[in-house]
């Protein structure tokens, strides 16, 4: 393909960076919400799109402090995992999220591994030029605009609804039968935060 075929539109929805000042508006399709940004990606989503609009991901990403209050910023936290490395049923490795409060995330590296019971360790993302990943999003108008920075150099952590089906199932092991199972919402899941518009 010549260069000459990409027009002036399409290099804009290409060469923005979540910093300008305009950012596109003449989007024409946007994309679908993507659970594992990775490797300097770009989104555009709709301001429509309910996780874009809470800044999801999969990857455990807490929010940090950004000096623009138009820009919400997330870093991401790695993955815990086994230091025995041990593997479960299938060869699946354990790696766990990582809490994203920083307390109950030191208390996570303090209890034992669910598969052998060895000690469990915390891989920080050092995905960014030995620094965590960084995600920003904002909200301009009809859009919602993700840039992702970086990439992960450590295995995805399992999903939060991965995390919270181990959660029941080990339940379901000790709990007696006549106690109603209640799902546990996990501490992560209630902070549900918007973009700034
Ligand atoms: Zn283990
Ligand atoms: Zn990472």
């Amino acid at each position: 393909m010549e260069p000459e075929d990409f027009d002036s539109e399409d290099k804009e929805m290409l060469s923005w960076d979540i910093n300008d000042m305009k950012l596109p508006q003449n989007v024409k399709k946007t994309d679908w919400f993507q659970e594992w940004p990775d490797s300097y990606e770009k989104h555009i989503y709709s301001s429509e799109d309910r996780n874009a609009q809470r800044h999801l991901s999969s990857w455990a990403m807490r929010n940090t402090n950004n000096h623009n209050s138009r820009i919400l910023k997330k870093s991401c936290l790695g993955v815990v995992v086994c230091s025995r490395d041990c593997s479960a049923e299938e060869g699946r490795k354990i790696y766990l999220r990582p809490a994203i409060c920083d307390k109950a995330r030191q208390k996570q590296q303090r209890k034992r591994c669910p598969n052998c019971d060895g000690p469990l360790k915390l891989i920080p993302c050092r995905g960014h030029g030995g620094f965590p990943i960084t995600n920003f999003g904002k909200h301009d108008r009809r859009f919602i605009f993700l840039q992702s920075k970086g990439e992960h150099d450590h295995p995805k952590p399992e999903t939060k609804l991965e995390a919270e089906a181990r959660r029941t199932m080990k339940k379901v092991h000790t709990a007696s039968a006549s106690v109603p199972l209640k799902l546990k919402e996990s501490p992560e899941a209630k902070i549900k935060h918007t973009l700034p518009r």
